[in-house]
Parts: structure tokens; C-alpha cells; sequence
């Protein structure tokens, strides 16, 4: 017996054409369906879930990071564009936290919620005329040449293949891309990657005491040492660097503490589906434990409850596209500026390595003077090998160490507006790597994005 089988081939039913089809409903996949829909073209939206949010909701992260960085010692807002019509309908549904502050205010995130987040993407995306295709997962890629000819998706009505003259790969994992054939790389390159995290959220708690014992990231790291000390063998912690927040109803606490790794003990690889599997029973069994210790040991979360536990296990790197340019951990440590900047990343380098998280700010973070934060370049977004396919969010060109930065949501809202810009810019049988980068910048500028960068 062999261990293939061979599908014979078929034809399949097409199911609509358009001007660019986007892959993915995360921050990027949101924002580039926005930017090109705004920008006049005809956009499908392919998402295999059922709601939009990527890793935000799918992956329970609940909470937005990147869109603040410091200045001359102030923080701001410095991603600025389509992100700001999603925070402002997500105000609107009561689902968005004020800004919070941690790690001695080194960054300042917003938390929301996550039903608030679905129906303030499904309105944004609609409101500019954004088709959707939920529940169709992107399977393979019809080539003509060095060009995407048709995405073939995998539906409730069968497989089904979408036209289009351009295409962006927001799928998080470079599905599309790797489809299409451009080459990636895994990870860290070397076997393992950020590790993954499944996310839960706890109610009932008594905000006034769990804040005071929970301090900012500190006080609960200290408290699992001391347990461990105290009760050995205990509790079994994933790893060191809990991250425990409320929401924006204080009663409610998301909790970003598990770590899921394979047989081989590395990150567990999420593009292998046996591995994926493994893992969300993994992230449960972890959180099982966790929270056993929460309501035992930490003051004001006795009368804790789960009220969720994600979807799914959340999935911070995958592959990461070969590109004209790979944004750097070089380029987040000296706040690099680009002549084809795109926008803001202002996220430092956070790294979920074995059983612990290790954060690298830019080295100009202390002496107070300057920006803080490095730009995006449109470079990043376009893959060697084809033409008419632009790749945004986590799995865009990056090094390892500079995707632990940029993955953020911020520079992923980033990437997605500038893609999706750049798509409903592009002229027939035209190149993306032959586009008018200082058009596109002006078109950014038009719609809201923040360049920090005297020479754009
Ligand atoms: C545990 C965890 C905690 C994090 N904490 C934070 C935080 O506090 N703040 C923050 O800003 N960021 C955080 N991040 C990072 C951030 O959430 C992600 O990096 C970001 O969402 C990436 O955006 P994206 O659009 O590139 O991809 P994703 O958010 O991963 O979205 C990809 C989308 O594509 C869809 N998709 C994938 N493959 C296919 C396919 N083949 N066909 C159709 N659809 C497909 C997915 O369903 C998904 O909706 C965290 C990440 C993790 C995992």
C-alpha cells in the first residue's frame, strides 16, 4: 500500500469575479478589504470562520497592542487610519476599554469585547460595501504564469474557485502564498517559533483585590514562585510572565498564560494539523490547571469563573513569506525609518521563547528623545516569485525577531491598509512590485494613515 492517493482532477463552478479578494478576517485581512473597498474596487472577503477578528476573537486575545508608541517621552496613538472607524463603532457597541498602561508605562494597549469586536467588523466591512464569504476555506491557487489566476476555496456548497486580478494573503500562515509557491520560512527557522497560547477569560471576579494582588505583570509572577516554593509539585506552570488583564467590565479578566509545545518540546507547529490538534487539548488542560491555581491562591479571584476559553489555540507565528524586504529585529531596536514606509509599528520585540517571555524595546526607549517606534516598508508586503500577490499581518516578510514586534495588531492593521490600498491601485497585468510607492503614500495620507517621517 502506498501512502497517497491521487484526486483526479475537475472543474469547478466559479463563484464570482472581483477586483481584489482577500484571505483572512483578521486586523489585516480587515483593514485591506476596507482600504481597497474605499478605494473603489469590487472586494470578497474569504474567512473559514463565521465571524471576523483573526486571532482577536478566534484566538480570545481580546485586547489591541501597537497602536501606541512614545515620542519626545509622551505616549500617543501613532497608528492612525481605518483603525480608527473600528475603535470608534467598537466605542459605540459599550465593547472598548479606556487605555491601559503596564510595565511601568513602557506600553499602553486597549482592551474590548469580543462579541462588540464581530459586529463592529461585520458593520465596517459592510458599510463600505465589502462582500464576505464566511465559512470557505482558501485550499489552493490556479497559476497563469507568475500570477494568481484563481483562489479555489473549500465551502458548505463545495469547492468553488473566486477570480480576480489581485489577490492579499491575510491568512496569518501565508496559506495563500504558499499555494501560490513563494518561498517562506517556519518559525524561528530552526524547529520551533513565538509559541502559541490559548487564551481564557474569567468572571466574577473582585477587581479591587485581584488589581492590588495581581500588580502589573509582576506581583502574579512573584505569587507562582512563592506557591512553588511553598506547595512543590503544587500547581505546573507552562511558563514564567503571566499576563492577566481586565476587561473593560472589571469583573472580567482575560488570561494570556499557557504554552503550547509539541512531543519534541518546541513550539507546537501550527501548520502541521496533527500538532494542532494535540495542541488544543493541550491549551485546555493548561488552563484547567491555571485556573485551579487562580481561584486557590490569588486574592480576589475565589469566586472566579470560566466564561470562555477561545475558539481556538492562539497562533502568534507560522510561516513568514520571503519578500523584497524583511523587517528586522534590527529595525525595531534602532526605530528604523523607510523611504517606502507604509505606516507605524510601535509594538517592542516580545518573544515567547520556552517557558518564558523576553521584551526588547528600541534602545532610544530610555533617553526619551525622538520617536520611539520604527516604520513599516511597503517592501515587506510583496513576495518574490509573484506578481499580482501582496501578503500582509504576521506571516508578511519579516525575520523572526522582527515579527515578535510587528505581529502586534497595530502594524498588522497597518500592513492591511496599505495592501489593500495598493491593490485598488494597481493597473491591469501591472506588477505590485512596480507601483507607484509615493502615490500609494499619498493615498494613505488621504485616508487617515500616520507617517511619522519628514520625508513622506
Ligand atoms: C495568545 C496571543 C496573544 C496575543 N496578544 C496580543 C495582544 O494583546 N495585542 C495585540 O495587538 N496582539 C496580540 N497578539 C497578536 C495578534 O493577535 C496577531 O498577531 C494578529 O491578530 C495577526 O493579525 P493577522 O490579520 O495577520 O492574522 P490573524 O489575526 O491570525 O487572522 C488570520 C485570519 O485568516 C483566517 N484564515 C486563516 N487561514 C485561512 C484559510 N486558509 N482560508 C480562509 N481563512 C483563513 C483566520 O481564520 C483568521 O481570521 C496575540 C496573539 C496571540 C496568539
Amino acid at each position: 500500500m502506498t501512502n497517497t492517493v491521487n484526486e483526479p482532477a475537475r472543474t469547478l463552478p466559479v463563484y464570482g469575479d472581483y477586483d481584489v479578494v482577500v484571505v483572512g478576517g483578521g486586523p489585516a485581512g480587515q483593514a485591506a478589504s476596507v482600504s481597497a473597498a474605499r478605494n473603489g474596487a469590487k472586494v470578497l472577503l474569504v474567512e473559514r470562520y463565521g465571524f471576523l477578528g483573526g486571532m482577536g476573537t478566534a484566538g480570545g486575545v481580546t485586547n489591541f497592542a501597537g497602536l501606541y508608541g512614545r515620542k519626545d517621552g509622551q505616549m500617543q496613538q501613532v497608528v492612525h487610519g481605518m483603525v480608527d472607524e473600528l475603535l470608534e463603532r467598537l466605542d459605540t457597541l459599550g465593547g472598548l476599554n479606556q487605555p491601559q498602561d503596564g510595565m511601568q508605562g513602557r506600553i499602553r494597549v486597549r482592551s474590548y469585547d469580543v462579541s462588540a469586536y464581530k459586529c463592529a467588523a461585520d458593520q465596517m466591512l459592510l458599510a463600505c460595501g465589502v462582500q464576505l464569504l464566511f465559512h470557505a476555506w482558501a485550499a489552493a491557487v490556479v497559476m497563469d504564469g507568475p500570477r494568481i489566476s484563481a483562489l479555489v476555496v473549500e465551502t458548505k456548497s463545495g469547492r468553488q474557485a473566486i477570480r480576480a486580478p489581485c489577490f492579499i494573503d491575510c491568512s496569518g500562515d501565508a496559506d495563500v502564498a504558499h499555494f501560490a509557491g513563494v518561498p517562506f520560512e517556519l518559525g524561528d527557522g530552526h524547529g520551533s517559533a513565538l509559541f502559541p497560547t490559548t487564551m481564557f477569560r474569567v468572571g466574577h471576579v473582585d477587581a479591587q483585590r485581584a488589581l492590588q494582588a495581581v500588580g502589573e505583570f509582576t506581583a502574579i509572577n512573584t505569587l507562582m514562585a512563592k506557591s512553588q516554593q511553598d506547595k512543590p509539585g503544587s500547581y505546573q506552570f507552562p511558563r514564567d510572565g503571566a499576563i492577566l488583564r481586565p476587561q473593560k467590565n472589571p469583573t472580567e479578566w482575560r488570561a494570556n498564560v499557557t504554552q503550547i509545545r509539541n512531543a519534541a518540546g518546541k513550539a507546537m507547529d501550527a501548520t502541521d494539523a496533527q500538532q494542532l490538534s494535540a495542541g488544543e487539548i493541550e491549551g485546555r488542560r493548561q488552563i484547567s490547571e491555571y485556573f485551579r491555581f487562580l481561584k486557590c491562591e490569588v486574592p480576589g479571584f475565589e469566586q472566579a469563573e470560566i466564561v470562555d476559553i477561545a475558539p481556538q489555540v492562539g497562533i502568534r507565528e507560522t510561516r513568514r513569506i520571503q519578500g523584497h524586504y524583511a523587517l528586522s529585529g534590527e529595525d525595531i531596536l534602532s526605530s528604523a525609518q523607510f523611504d517606502d514606509a507604509i505606516g507605524i509599528n510601535a509594538w517592542p520585540m516580545e518573544t515567547h521563547a520556552a517557558g518564558r517571555i523576553d521584551w526588547q524595546f528600541p534602545r532610544n526607549f530610555d533617553t526619551g528623545v525622538g520617536r520611539v517606534y520604527n516604520d513599516l516598508p511597503w517592501q515587506m508586503l510583496i513576495p518574490v516569485k509573484v506578481d499580482n500577490l501582496l501578503v500582509a499581518g504576521r506571516c508578511a516578510s519579516m525575520t523572526h525577531e522582527g515579527q515578535s514586534a510587528a505581529r502586534a495588531s497595530g502594524g498588522c492593521f497597518v500592513m492591511g491598509q496599505a495592501a489593500g490600498t495598493a491593490a485598488a491601485q494597481l493597473q491591469a497585468g501591472q506588477k505590485f512590485a512596480d507601483l507607484d510607492v509615493r502615490k500609494l503614500q499619498a493615498n494613505l495620507k488621504k485616508d487617515g494613515v500616520y507617517f511619522d517621517n519628514h520625508r513622506i
